[in-house]
């Protein structure tokens, strides 16, 4: 590779990658920086000394020398400070404190109405914030919201679930109270990246499908969130379904996975069939577990028609992996169901190296992509602006 020389003056994505390095202990040394990124030594240690001067890396003993002097290694400081990352849904926030690596700490729950409106709900968030970053520096926030995001502005754009909350800049709100850069997206993005990121790091191709009580989906194109022209990418829960008997669906079509594949339709045809002690997503994945005829068959059902709808997208897009996470995610004969029509339905090409199955990062996959969203978009000095 030829070191090139043209980083723009005040672009910190250079730096940012150095942190990720040093903070995933890929590089040690400032040689082994411009070796792996491919640039010239001076710009590296331009870099590297703004970072050591911010505090955010330091330098901790020394390496093997191949002739010449030893060189200095390159770490993160206990005291580098923290990421914090918030999960808002229907009726919790879960929280989470990350190192700079994107680490998990540690994770806080509580319970919030997103009706009451953004600053009674953002405040709430706030005041577990501090009390998870006591007497640490917050260098990044990352936040995600269940709804489409506008990315430029950190707003959210669906009104009939959150009233109050479209139009309310989001961004603007935390970053006035915390004086630096914020990170907002929505829940399916954030998971597809945080799962992705875990299993791939950088680089690759994948789908991640949140299938709960609702269905979403994320696309990872190359390492990095898939938008599309409006932000509207890579979801497929409006997909229409042949055989799923053209039932209503909340965006005023008819026909959508959604209304045959999420938990809420399979607690609905449950209670179509008698099943009034069915109330919840969980009721219906507690009979399937324990092999009750019905449940068992529409969960089954409900990964025919996802893998239905993701058949289309895997012979297109060539994904190396399609995850599954969300509360459907447990039940293996669900998965089995999605794995199979998949595998039926798509060219041998397409599927000669896919991996199908549940997401590792279980419960915490949205936390995990609002770190690494949040350490994508964290302001770091660049040492030459
Ligand atoms: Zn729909």
């Amino acid at each position: 590779m030829t070191p090139h020389s043209d980083i723009a003056v005040g672009d910190d994505s250079v730096s940012r990658r150095i942190l990720d390095l040093i903070a995933r202990r890929e590089c040690r040394s400032r040689s082994e920086l411009a070796t792996t990124l491919g640039l010239a030594p001076s710009t590296v240690g331009l870099r590297v000394q703004a970072l050591l001067d911010a505090g955010v890396i330091c330098e901790r003993g020394e390496g093997t020398s191949r002739g010449g002097r030893r060189p200095r290694l390159l770490d993160i400081p206990e005291d580098a400070g923290v990421v914090l990352t918030a999960d808002l849904g229907g009726g919790h926030a879960r929280m989470g404190l990350h190192r700079l690596s994107g680490e998990l700490i540690t994770t806080r729950t509580i319970p919030v109405t997103l009706a009451d409106g953004p600053v009674p709900t953002l405040d709430a968030v706030c005041a577990v914030f501090d009390a998870l970053a006591r007497d640490t520096t917050v260098r990044a926030i990352g936040v995600s919201l269940p709804g489409p995001v506008d990315i430029a502005t950190g707003t959210v754009h669906q009104p009939s679930r959150m009233p109050g909350w479209p139009g309310f800049a989001v961004r603007e709100h935390l970053s006035e109270r915390y004086g630096i850069a914020i990170a907002v997206d929505n829940d399916a993005n954030l998971a597809a990246l945080g799962e992705h990121r875990v299993q791939f790091g950088t680089g690759r191709h994948s789908i991640t499908v949140k299938a709960g009580t609702a269905i979403g989906s994320g696309v990872i194109i190359d390492g990095i969130v898939h938008r599309g022209a409006t932000s509207a990418a890579g979801d497929i829960t409006h997909t229409r379904i042949d055989s799923s008997g053209g039932l209503p669906c909340s965006c005023g079509n008819t026909g959508c996975l959604e209304t045959v594949a999420s938990g809420a339709s399979l607690v609905r045809q449950m209670r179509e069939r008698g099943r009034t002690d069915v109330t919840t997503t969980a009721d219906v994945l507690a009979l399937a577990q324990d092999a009750e005829p019905e449940a068992t068959t529409l969960v089954r059902t409900a990964g025919t028609h996802l893998g239905q709808a993701l058949s289309g997208v895997v012979n297109f897009f060539n994904p190396d992996a399609v995850f599954l996470t969300g509360s459907m995610s447990a039940s293996e004969p669900f998965i089995a169901a999605v794995r199979s029509r998949v595998y039926e339905a798509c060219h041998p090409l397409a599927t000669q190296r896919l991996r199908i199955e549940a997401a590792r990062t279980g419960a915490d996959a949205i936390l995990h992509g609002a770190a690494r969203w949040a350490l994508d978009n964290m302001e770091l000095p660049t040492g030459s602006a």
